[in-house]
């Protein structure tokens, strides 16, 4: 495999007490709610499975697989659902779990498609968030990390689908860093 990241932009160690942080503020957050937390995969896979074991709650687990479809994605934020949930979540406590908010247009897309089924309520947690590159001013109530304006892999995410393995957060091309 060819070295196309440096060294780590959050390393594992950080990532483990982000992580067991937000667990304990969701938790607090979530008594006596009937919680369904929706992992948008692939990218979210590696951040759920940690952030699920965080929480100390009865919780119920759901995926929805998603694609984005760069041509019309520009103009309206359209994703593909691949993969939609199994569970009704009617009158339900949605937290929809991210990878990364880039643009916004994903969340916005999917808050949009997940209101129409009518939980009682709907919430965001992204593990990562780039704020220079937002489009559109959607409310996101937990974030792990705000990063700057570099593409990003490991720990879920991908480049070409590779790298998702990789146990830290790394930037794919070290040296356009530097170039900022
Ligand atoms: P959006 O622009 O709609 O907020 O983000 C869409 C998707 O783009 C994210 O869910 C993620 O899959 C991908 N994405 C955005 N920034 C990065 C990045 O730095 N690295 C990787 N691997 N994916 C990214």
């Amino acid at each position: 495999m060819t070295q196309l990241f440096g060294k780590p932009l959050v390393t594992q160690e950080a990532m483990r007490s982000r992580i067991k942080e937000l667990g304990k503020e969701i938790t607090h957050d979530y008594q006596s709610q009937d919680l369904v937390m929706v992992g948008v995969l692939k990218g979210a896979f590696a951040f759920y499975a940690d952030l699920v074991r965080a929480i100390r709650l009865p919780v119920t687990v759901d995926f929805m697989i998603v694609k984005s479809q760069p041509n019309q994605r520009k103009l309206s934020g359209k994703v593909k659902v691949v993969t939609d949930l199994t569970e009704e979540v009617k009158g339900r406590d949605i937290l929809l779990v991210e990878d990364i908010v880039d643009s916004g247009l994903t969340v916005q897309y999917l808050t949009k498609l997940l209101s129409k089924r009518k939980p009682r309520s709907l919430r965001i947690c992204t593990l990562l968030s780039k704020p220079a590159r937002r489009q559109i001013d959607v409310n996101v109530e937990y974030i792990g990390f705000e990063i700057p304006n570099h593409y990003v892999v490991g720990y879920g995410l991908d480049y070409q689908q590779q790298y998702r393995n990789l146990p830290y957060l790394a930037v794919l091309d070290p040296k356009g860093m530097d170039a900022e």
